[in-house]
């Protein structure tokens, strides 16, 4: 069966393979999939900043209508306002439109469970194969849904936040923050929440405006030079960064340099585990080994799982985790929510500094420091599984190896560090991650290992 949902949602671009007849159809599939368990579901939607919000939003919410789902619409939100909402609202379902990162083409769909995390692989297959089948079921005439709109969903995300973080001591510091929403959805949300938080701010990028005018979207480091350069500039004590959505942020230091999202990880998660006396806390196989060193350094465990933040966040609730999240900027804070959450990282990394009362350049350089080289591997996608087996086979009896691990791809431990070897989902490729506290070393671990996968890729040929 056709693939339609990626590790975050359907993706593509406008009028292209992401068009109207798709989300009308997905649209369709998702109510008929609702209906199968809920008498009368009532489902939120909402969208990011992009062009094509109102035409997609439309044709999902038409599709729900006609097999009696009430639908809200909650405007032009945040993905984990979204979220939030779905939560605290008693929805049975959410929907947003948003293509999050990608370049202003794109849109997508993303669905949300009753719980407010993303769909599990298992409910985004039942839907895909009502879609294909086309197996919908319509309500009559007197049972299509009803729809209206809510304008509160903001208000109520905001209060969110600032009942999860300490207000009075982060407005006491008075921080001036350079914030960069990249014309994204966070714009709507986080200048208030800033203000609430008594911050001085200066602002980039902070209008709406789904042709992502200011910046790309993704908030990598190349992305982020006007950041980087105003934080300085201004003498501010940091900069944030979302991505297009408002689920991820990055984080810029007082020196204007770019803190890689691994760093924030393991700054919230020593902190939270400090404060928590050790816990549990969740995060993917591709995440630095600096987490784990600073979460065990409080007592704390890492609980490691597959790529992608719905797993992450499912993972957390089944073991009562008290932190979770990824290393590109997506923190999970279960007092708040299971998704990611750009906005309440920003509260919850403003709290750590008035907490400490030092420069966030300080607090990360109190974070081990570890180097990851990445690189990828073409792979055709029928030969991946076997590839990954004879990689197993062929190092399982090298001493030199501490550890498998085969929760996502292959991950070896070596004595200097490890190197994980990915099949990724969409493309045909391996990607291939290796981490060693030294530099020269994560680049020889990468080199050696992308090699024996090449060699193993040619003689499967
Ligand atoms: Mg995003």
């Amino acid at each position: 069966m056709t693939k339609l949902f990626g590790t975050n949602g359907i993706r593509g671009v406008v009028n292209d393979d992401m068009n109207t007849e798709l989300a009308l159809g997905i649209g369709t599939a998702w109510g008929t999939y609702l209906k199968k368990n809920i008498r009368r579901p009532k489902v939120a939607i909402g969208t990011d900043a992009r062009l094509s919000n109102h035409m997609l939003k439309n044709a999902v919410t038409a599709g729900l209508l006609s097999t009696g789902c009430d639908v809200v619409d909650i405007g032009l939100v945040p993905t984990p306002t979204l979220q939030y909402t779905v939560k605290k609202k008693d929805f049975d379902s959410g929907v947003i439109i948003t293509a999050s990162h990608n370049p202003p083409q794109f849109n997508g769909i993303k669905g949300v469970a009753n719980d407010g995390i993303e769909f599990s692989k298992e409910q985004e297959e039942a839907i895909e194969e009502i879609y294909f089948k086309k197996n919908y079921s319509l309500s009559n005439w007197e049972n299509v849904g009803r729809f209206s709109t809510w304008n509160n969903a903001i208000d109520l995300y905001l209060k969110g936040i600032l009942s999860n973080v300490d207000v009075d001591l982060i407005r006491k510091q008075k921080f001036h923050v350079v914030l960069d929403c990249g014309n994204g959805a966070g714009s709507l949300v986080t200048p208030t929440l800033l203000k609430k938080l008594g911050c001085r701010i200066t602002s980039l990028y902070c209008e709406p405006d789904g042709r992502f005018p200011g910046r790309n979207s993704e908030p990598l480091p190349e992305n982020l030079r006007d950041i980087m350069k105003t934080v300085v500039e201004t003498n501010a004590d940091l900069g944030a960064a979302q991505d297009g959505d408002a689920d991820r942020a990055i984080f810029i230091d007082e020196n204007g340099t770019y803190l890689y999202g691994d760093k924030t990880l393991s700054l919230v998660g020593k902190h939270i585990t400090e404060e928590k006396k050790g816990g549990v806390t969740v995060t993917p196989v591709t995440t630095s080994s600096s987490f784990e060193e600073v979460v065990k350094e409080n007592g704390g465990e890492v609980v490691y799982t597959q790529v992608g933040s719905p797993i992450v966040a499912r993972v957390m609730i089944e073991k009562k985790a008290v932190f979770g999240g990824e290393e590109n900027g997506g923190l999970i804070f279960p007092e708040m929510q299971y998704c990611r959450d750009s906005a309440m990282s920003i509260a919850k990394i403003l709290e750590i500094l008035a907490k400490e009362k030092t420069t966030l350049s300080q607090l990360i350089a109190e974070i081990p420091h570890y180097e990851l080289h990445k690189t990828k591997i073409s792979c055709p996608n029928n030969k991946k599984e076997t590839a990954m087996k004879k990689l197993v086979e062929q190092v399982r009896d090298n001493k030199d190896i501490t550890k498998i691990d085969k929760t996502d791809g292959v991950k070896l431990y070596l004595e200097n560090g490890w190197v994980l070897m990915r099949p990724s989902g969409t493309e045909p490729i391996f990607r291939i991650y290796s981490e060693s506290k030294d530099k020269k070393q994560a680049e020889t671990l990468a080199s050696t290992y992308k090699k024996i996968v090449e060699e193993i890729i040619q003689n499967l040929k």
